[in-house]
């Protein structure tokens, strides 16, 4: 697309230009940027398309945070599930969460290698013996219901019925990726990118999350979904212009 510049403001009189090469903006949209401000959102007030300026002075728009919602919500304990195929894409949920990483150049971008992905059985959740699932933290089916339990576990989205991810907060943010046997209430191929390497507590979170999304009938087997933690919800209704609930 073509460039343009656009100008963001981010409260208390802050107000800077920044160049746009991704994302089509327009006026009232929210965006992270790189930078000093990095991480901090801002709203569009002006979108520039002549203009000649210096790539040594002027930052990049990094991601547009888009609240527009879509689909039938409808609460289930302490979430908001759409079904029905109308799930949110990842990036878009992940951006209600957490800002994208400020651009640096003498940095090399951060690279992930995979080894096999864990396999847990929704149904077997229940204090398993201990080495019964081989390369298992301690306690991690424990901690996993309890961070399911108290909101931490802020969405999980599954389109396509696999490739499923899901983004959980407490101090940082951890993101678990996995493919979804629904009709076998399976998780495969679980990965999760937090420091531990074994099978953790962010991976079972997501499995009593899914359990409770089958056993409660909010979603079927083949579904798209997406599950958002109720306060994050709330938030983003908050922060939507243009929501769209049908
Ligand atoms: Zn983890």
């Amino acid at each position: 697309m073509k460039t343009n510049v656009v100008s963001v403001n981010f409260g208390a009189g802050r107000e800077y230009p920044y160049l746009n090469d991704k994302f089509d903006l327009a006026v009232g949209d929210k965006v992270y940027v790189d930078g000093k401000l990095a991480g901090t959102p801002g709203t569009v007030t002006e979108v520039l398309t002549k203009f000649k300026v210096s790539l040594k002075y002027y930052k990049y728009v990094l991601q547009k945070i888009d609240y527009t919602v879509r689909g039938k919500f409808c609460t289930m304990d302490h979430y908001y599930i759409t079904a029905q195929n109308d799930a949110l894409p990842f990036e878009q949920l992940s951006a209600w969460v957490t800002a994208p990483e400020p651009v640096d150049e003498d940095e090399e971008e951060e690279q992930f290698l995979y080894g096999d992905g864990y396999d847990i059985a929704l149904d077997e959740l229940e204090e398993p013996e201990e080495g019964a699932v081989p390369e298992t933290e301690p306690a991690a089916f424990w901690h996993g219901k309890d961070y399911e339990e108290n909101g931490r576990l802020k969405f999980v989205t599954v389109i396509g019925g696999k490739g499923m991810r899901v983004l959980q907060t407490e101090k940082n943010v951890t993101t678990v990726e996995f493919d979804l046997d629904a009709e076998n209430r399976r998780m495969i191929n679980v990965y999760c990118d937090c420091i531990r390497p074994r099978l953790c507590a962010d991976m079972t979170a997501v499995a009593y999350a899914l359990r409770r999304v089958f056993d409660r009938g909010a979603a079927a087997a083949g579904d798209d979904f997406t599950l958002i933690e109720r306060r994050l919800f709330r938030r983003v209704i908050e922060s939507s212009e243009h929501m769209v609930i049908f």
